[in-house]
């Protein structure tokens, strides 16, 4: 695209696009004056509308886990779209892409999910799981077990649900969130565990904050609580990766209070961690899941809510409807990508050869960019990991007010032709999973450089 067909665009953009989780009095001051416009992609590489590529440590929005540009996907959409672009599956019906993804879905993940219920995005799904989970319970004569327990810091989507959902207290504040009916617990997050907890072991600290889950069903009595939902590893709220004793107490906990164990897999589902699910990695035994993102690698808005026999037998049992879906629930052309992208995930063999291959290549880059003075801690599991910057390398302290550190290195990412996402002053990433050790080397040289000129900047 020339110059001034890009300059025409972003003037359009300006006038006429409202854009999520965007800054527009910040996004029009910039340098650009707008939007950065992307046009293409391969691989895990982007390139913008001035023809400069970036190496995407984001994977879009953490979910392109294939990486870009593969043809069989396109031709999968086309061959469905012209055969039976849409119809629904409600009222008795059904078409073959929407039964055939759900079968596919029963035998990739954990054992006890047996049935899928399908939607377009995250937030969707875990809206469905709201209704879901206090349906199962109605249905049981159990009206009063209502509330939905969640964690501080959570991102479950951005519906009303989603958001009540989620722990985020920027976003609680607009609309008047959360909806009532959901309470929230502390997060494992043991690198920002503040003085209260300084003393605590990795281990200790993850057993207490489970131990919070125990102390709200108790506060708000088990006869009201229908279920806990969390992410293996928080992703949005700045990847935070549980000690290894948090997900075992959790489970425990679950089973003790009868109440339903909901794992949001929407980031680390489909080979994230290392293995097909978050689930999978932490040995979790939940009984509904949240699947999004990673499903069609992005290539098509679709999401899914996986549910246990141990639900979906009181559904089966139960003389009524659930009152509830979505006019492109199991949208035929969806349901055919993602069902491909299953397949290329499969076939090719990509969870395994990632975390076999690159796996260690990724943890040794973070381990050298560990060194830099701006770094207080790196971390990752399986293709997640974050950088935590501090003001301080040896006392951690992190910067007060929060945020400008983590602006900046992630401008200079971007300059240097890098995306990674800075939440606060947490740096966080999320590449495609089909990345080599040539990628990972071009990120280890952009990010030092990013963190260099970051703290050139800071110093000024
Ligand atoms: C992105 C995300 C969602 C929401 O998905 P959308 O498709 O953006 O609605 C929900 N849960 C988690 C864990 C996510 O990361």
């Amino acid at each position: 695209m020339t110059s001034q067909a890009t300059s025409k665009l972003r003037d359009l953009d300006r006038r006429h696009h409202l854009h999520p989780f965007t800054n527009h009095r910040r996004m029009f001051a910039g340098p650009a004056g707008g939007a950065r416009i992307i046009e293409s992609a391969d691989g895990a590489h982007i390139t913008d509308s001035d023809g400069k590529h970036y190496l995407d440590f984001m994977a879009g929005l953490w979910c392109v886990n294939i990486g870009y540009g593969r043809a069989e996907l396109a031709e999968v959409a086309r061959a469905q779209t012209l055969q039976l672009p849409y119809y629904n599956s409600f009222f008795q019906t059904a078409q073959v892409p929407a039964v055939q993804l759900a079968e596919a879905l029963a035998e990739v993940t954990p054992p006890q999910y047996t049935r899928a219920f399908f939607g377009c995005t995250g937030s969707d799904a875990n809206d469905t799981i709201v209704r879901l989970a206090r349906y199962f319970w109605q249905a049981q004569g159990r009206p009063q077990r209502e509330v939905i327990i969640s964690r501080r810091n959570a991102y479950h989507g951005s519906t009303m649900a989603g958001a009540s959902l989620g722990g985020m207290e920027k976003m609680h504040e607009q609309g008047g969130l959360p909806i009532p009916g959901i309470a929230h617990i502390e997060q494992p997050y043991y690198f920002g565990r503040g003085d209260k907890y300084a003393d605590l072991s990795e281990d200790d600290f993850g057993v207490a904050m489970a131990q919070t889950l125990a102390d709200k069903i108790e506060e708000l009595g088990a006869e009201h609580v229908a279920a806990f939902i969390a992410e293996p590893i928080q992703g949005a709220g700045g990847v935070i990766i549980p000690p290894p004793t948090y997900w075992p107490a959790i489970q425990r906990i679950c089973k003790q209070y009868d109440i339903l164990l909901i794992v949001d897999e929407v980031i680390c589902g489909f080979g994230r961690t290392g293995q097909w699910f978050g689930s999978d990695t932490f040995g979790i035994d939940g009984d509904l899941m949240t699947l999004a993102k990673g499903l069609s690698s992005g290539y098509q808005p679709v999401s899914a809510v996986m549910v246990s026999e141990r639900v979906a037998s009181v559904l089966d049992s139960h003389d009524d409807e659930f009152s509830h879906g979505y006019t492109y629930s199991g949208h035929p052309v969806a349901c055919a990508v993602a069902r491909e992208n299953l397949r290329i995930l499969r076939d090719e063999n990509i969870i395994d050869n990632a975390r076999e291959q690159a796996g260690g290549d990724l943890r040794d880059a973070l381990q050298q960019l560990a060194s830099h003075p701006l770094v207080g801690e790196a971390r990752c599991c399986g293709f997640i990991g974050a950088l935590e910057l501090v003001a301080d390398k040896t006392s951690g302290r992190r910067f007060a007010p929060p945020g400008a550190a983590g602006r900046l290195c992630r401008d200079a990412c971007f300059d240097n032709g890098l995306v990674m996402r800075a939440v606060g002053d947490t740096m966080v990433l999320s590449p495609p999973l089909i990345i080599r050790r040539p990628a990972i080397d071009e990120f280890t040289t952009k990010a030092q450089a990013a963190l260099d000129h970051t703290q050139r900047e800071l110093a000024r």
